[in-house]
């Protein structure tokens, strides 16, 4: 049973003893890596605590509004800014992440300062990088555990706009707006106390989700009407998507976001994998409804790993061989894939 009492007495005693705290989101960062490195930076800040903030790699637009973002050093855009606060930091926090290969380019000069360490995440099975392992793979995101850990410091909810703001966002884009991922009545509640505090739901919604560009949802009707593939057979669906298939819709980071949730939306469909080819490798990710556990699939088959529900990986061959491997290995898990089919008696 994770003790949130606990973890959070030792976090505080970290907090109390030291200053210039780095706070440092995963590559590719998503609305919960943010979300949570920014309602860190907002309470922190609030207690007169130095505080500054390093991400892998870019933004997305999605994410740019937040508050605070623009404090963001970007580790492959800004290294020699970014070298400085790593080797200033008393106190490394790590957020929604748990191995060090997701500090992408930053992995080396992160994991040898010798600050203490502390990872504040929701993923499985952790990598044991830092001193302090706050994890509990139980909350729908890592935003929903630092909101959790902030009342505990502070004895009740802590109530300042920007952090409440950004606990929403790695709430809802974790959860794809209460579609998946395992939101609980608890979480429902810490939403219904952000929402009365009057944060602006109509346009975090509208900033967060409807800031697609048109060449996007062309490329999402290609993907689904041309490149997706329905294995009846396997409960399964996949999508591929190639480099010129990119190219031809202008795709910029964050395009297929999404993509891959959307063949579970079929009848007997419990698997959806998307593969995209990248310039000598393909990125896959990995959905699943019910107990077939993707981030064991991932990291057994393709170097990955991630949540049960939803996980990712990589494979190191053309998109053709990759898609050929990936039938190959569907096979072996076919009989677990069987045993989901979803509502057989209605
Ligand atoms: P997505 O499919 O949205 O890129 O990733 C879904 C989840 O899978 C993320 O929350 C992330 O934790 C995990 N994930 C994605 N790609 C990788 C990967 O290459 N390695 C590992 N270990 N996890 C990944
Ligand atoms: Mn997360």
């Amino acid at each position: 049973m994770f003790d949130l009492v606990k973890y959070t007495k030792e976090l505080s005693e970290l907090l109390e003893s030291s200053d210039n705290i780095l706070l440092i989101s995963h590559i590719n960062p998503d609305g919960d890596a943010i979300g949570s490195q920014l309602a860190l930076y907002h309470y922190l800040k609030s207690k007169g605590k130095a505080v500054s903030m390093l991400c892998p790699n870019n933004l997305q637009e999605f994410l740019k509004w937040m508050d605070g973002s623009e404090k963001i050093n970007v580790f492959i855009r800004h290294r020699k800014r970014s070298l400085k606060v790593i080797e200033e930091a008393k106190l490394i926090i790590m957020v929604d992440f748990n191995q060090p290969g997701r500090l992408g380019e930053a992995e080396k000069a992160v994991t040898s300062s010798p600050a203490p360490k502390v990872i504040i995440d929701h993923h499985l099975e952790p990598h044991p990088f830092a001193d302090l392992l706050i994890s509990d793979p139980s909350m729908c995101s890592t935003a929903e555990l630092v909101y959790e850990i902030i009342s505990v410091l502070e004895n009740g909810p802590f109530r300042n706009r920007s952090f409440l703001e950004s606990v929403y966002v790695g709430i809802i884009t974790d959860t794809g707006n209460f579609e998946h991922g395992s939101y609980t009545g608890r979480t429902m509640r810490i939403i219904a106390d952000i929402i009365d505090s009057g944060i602006d739901k109509s346009r975090i919604l509208n900033v967060v989700y409807n800031n697609f560009s048109a060449d996007r949802m062309r490329l999402l009707g290609l993907a689904l009407n041309q490149r997706m593939t329905v294995l009846s057979d396997y409960n399964t669906a996949y999508i591929y998507l190639t480099k010129q298939d990119l190219a031809d819709f202008n795709h910029v980071k964050g395009d297929t976001e999404g993509f891959v949730n959307m063949p579970l939306s079929i009848k007997g469909i419990n698997f959806s994998v998307l593969f995209v080819e990248k310039d000598n490798f393909v990125k896959l990710s990995f959905r699943s409804k019910g107990s077939f556990a993707v981030n064991q699939f991932a990291s057994k088959y393709f170097s990955g790993g991630g949540h049960m529900n939803a996980s990712g990986g990589e494979y190191y061959d053309t998109l053709d061989n990759t898609i050929n491997y990936f039938i190959k290995v569907l096979e072996e898990t076919r009989y677990q894939l069987k045993d989901e089919l979803p509502d057989e008696k209605n």
